[in-house]
């Protein structure tokens, strides 16, 4: 590996850390695109080389993706993130999920214990709005929602480690979520409103068990979805994550 000088090195270093504080802050959403090459040249005020090797830097730790032809998308927002959804590209959907289901069930228990005023208030609008989304079956949005439904959940755990480990499963698992809810499984996702109420109803009343209960009986149910989602016949090259992986996929696995 070539020596490069100290000033360009830290030049592109400091490029590399505003646009992690960028991706951090939610300046550049995950999922979302970047701006193109000459706009961060402009911004940031230095050299497209840079720039490049900045955004190379953070789509080898897996924060950034190229996608061909089209531009750089944000795939993690930390390098923890990163490192949690490339081990989760290499994992089975039902091993993720269930992973997913330990936190959601630590993550309703410690709500019920822990929740201010302000996280019911926000439970209550998350619940609305996914109800909401379900009425206009908007698919995107209702994933959304109960993406941000989850999540709201976890938040009101107070445990920031807990909080930002769902957010990386749930990520992750988004494309997963996407295969179950577009499929004809209007009445395993509708018994889901009775979970994710029943979630909130035990959060409100500061009874853990029941959160838990409630958050488990909303995974079992996600769970049989998912797998009459993945029929045996279905041939693994038509599984939903393979056909939204990106071609470079494999450098970062
Ligand atoms: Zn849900």
């Amino acid at each position: 590996m070539p020596l490069r000088s100290t000033a360009r090195t830290s030049l592109v270093g400091l490029v590399i850390e505003q646009m992690e504080q960028l991706i951090a802050d939610g300046e550049w959403p995950v999922g979302g695109k970047i701006p193109a090459e000459p706009v961060l040249v402009e911004t940031l005020d230095v050299g497209r080389n840079t720039v490049r090797e900045a955004v190379r830097a953070l789509v080898h730790t897996g924060m950034l993706e190229p996608r061909q032809g089209d531009g750089t998308y944000v795939r993690a927002n930390s390098d923890f993130g990163a490192a949690v959804q490339r081990r989760l590209r290499r994992a089975a959907d039902l091993e993720a999920y269930e992973v997913r289901a330990s936190l959601e069930r630590d993550a309703a228990r410690y709500a019920a214990l822990r929740r201010t005023d302000d996280d019911l208030a926000a439970l209550r609008a998350a619940l609305a709005e996914r109800d909401r989304a379900w009425e206009n079956s908007d698919v995107c949005a209702f994933i959304d929602a109960d993406m941000h439904f989850h999540r709201t959940v976890a938040a009101a755990a107070h445990n920031s480690v807990l909080a930002e480990l769902y957010e990386h499963f749930s990520d992750a698992l988004r494309a997963t979520l996407q295969a179950v809810v577009r499929r004809p499984l209007p009445d395993s996702v509708r018994h889901q409103f009775d979970a994710h109420t029943a979630i909130v109803d035990a959060v409100e009343a500061r009874d853990p068990d029941a959160a838990e209960r409630a958050a488990l009986a909303h995974l079992t149910e996600a769970m049989d979805a998912l797998r009459a989602a993945r029929p045996d016949d279905e041939a693994p090259a038509a599984a939903p994550r393979a056909r939204e992986a990106s071609p470079g996929e494999e450098d970062h696995a």
